[in-house]
């Protein structure tokens, strides 16, 4: 019996994805880092990245990470270390990325005691105000980190687009290039990465417009969804359907438009307001907000209408549908990045790869 919900992964459209961008960036001279986060840690999509040509993997969690230690390919810890976490960073990630001198002493501390040597990537800070150190400290850290032993600057990177909003642009990589080229020219060192940032960089690198010493950019949305992030444009040549969702219907009546009685809170906590269009034949989908917000939801029968969620219940209007549906038949959803990633969070939502 197959069982619902479930998110099917069409595995070959995103091998494609990433063949296609991986050959685009290595073109610039650009490594790729495959990030898997949106699917918390599948072994599958791992694989896909890494047969599609991904020189690392990364991921923000190590429990993702330590899923793929067989595959051969350096792993890369894209969110900062916790310092409770030290133990686990330095056993299962090769790279960290990394923005606090005082996590820095502990990793380098734990790899004298594992015996290894931590590679990492500073980062900097250049105006989305998330991780990072601000470029006027850049030599402030290097004289720190410099002389530890088990520590290896990897070399730097910058995040962008994710918490403010800024887009990559000649004149902010260029200022990632500069500082880079002040490391090594101070410090009389190489460094092997170059980190220009996320999918949201994309845009730039078509445009030709990528300086060029960035050489590394660390890529998920683009690879699951086929869409650069800055702009939020599909890239050509790619694939922007390898993921769905499927629900089954667990009730269907025709019932009013506009609830019936005196008015109180919902499930929420909030006044409910809604639209009065006489008597629908409405759907209960066996899915809830525990699962996804249902606003991140789009279904691709584009006559259906979205009516509202409460914790393990999705409701739709069926009325304006082609298709007669019934109790057990399945619906089907797009998914943006939001949902995906929720809908692979929950223990409740089977993953299906084919
Ligand atoms: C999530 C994340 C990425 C990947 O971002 P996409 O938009 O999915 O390409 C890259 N770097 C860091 C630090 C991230 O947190």
């Amino acid at each position: 019996m197959t069982e619902y919900p479930r998110v099917v992964v069409d595995l070959s459209k995103i091998k494609e994805n990433v063949k296609f961008l991986t050959k685009k960036c290595e073109g610039n001279q650009i490594d790729v880092v495959g990030i898997a986060k949106v699917f918390s840690g599948s072994i599958e999509i791992a694989k896909v990245m890494v047969e599609g040509g991904v020189k690392y993997l990364g991921d923000s969690r190590v429990e993702n990470l330590k899923q793929f230690k067989s595959l051969d390919v350096p792993k890369m810890m894209i969110r900062l270390p916790m310092k409770s976490q030290i133990k686990e960073v330095i056993e299962h990630v090769d790279i960290s990325l990394n923005s606090e001198i005082s996590t820095i002493t502990l990793l380098n501390e734990e790899a004298k005691k594992q015996n290894k040597v931590h590679k990492i990537i500073l980062m900097i800070d250049l105006g989305d105000l998330r991780e990072g150190i601000l470029p006027k400290d850049v030599e402030n850290y290097m004289d720190q980190i410099n002389p530890m032993k088990n520590i290896k600057l990897e070399g730097i990177g910058v995040n962008l687009t994710c918490y403010g909003g800024i887009i990559p642009s000649f004149e902010n990589l260029g200022q990632l290039e500069k500082i880079s080229n002040l490391i090594e020219k101070k410090y009389n060192l190489k460094l092997n990465i170059v980190s220009g940032g996320n999918s949201s960089s994309l845009d730039l690198l078509l445009k030709n417009n990528m300086p060029s010493k960035i050489n590394n950019l660390r890529l998920g949305e683009a690879l699951i969804f086929g869409r650069e992030t800055a702009y939020g444009k599909n890239l050509e040549g790619c694939s922007y359907d390898s993921v769905k969702l499927e629900v089954e219907i667990i009730e269907l009546k025709e019932k009013h438009s506009h609830p019936v009685g005196e008015m109180g809170l919902n499930a929420f906590g909030k006044t409910p307001t809604f639209i009065d269009r006489g008597i629908r034949i409405r759907a209960i989908l066996a899915i809830g907000e525990q699962d996804v917000d249902h606003s991140n939801l789009k279904v691709i029968d584009e006559k259906l209408i979205i009516l509202g969620a409460s914790s393990d219940h999705l409701l739709l209007d069926v009325t304006d549908s082609e298709k007669k549906y019934n109790v057990g038949d399945i619906v089907e959803f797009e998914l943006d990045y939001g949902s995906l990633l929720q809908l692979t969070t929950s223990p409740y939502v089977k993953k299906v790869f084919y």
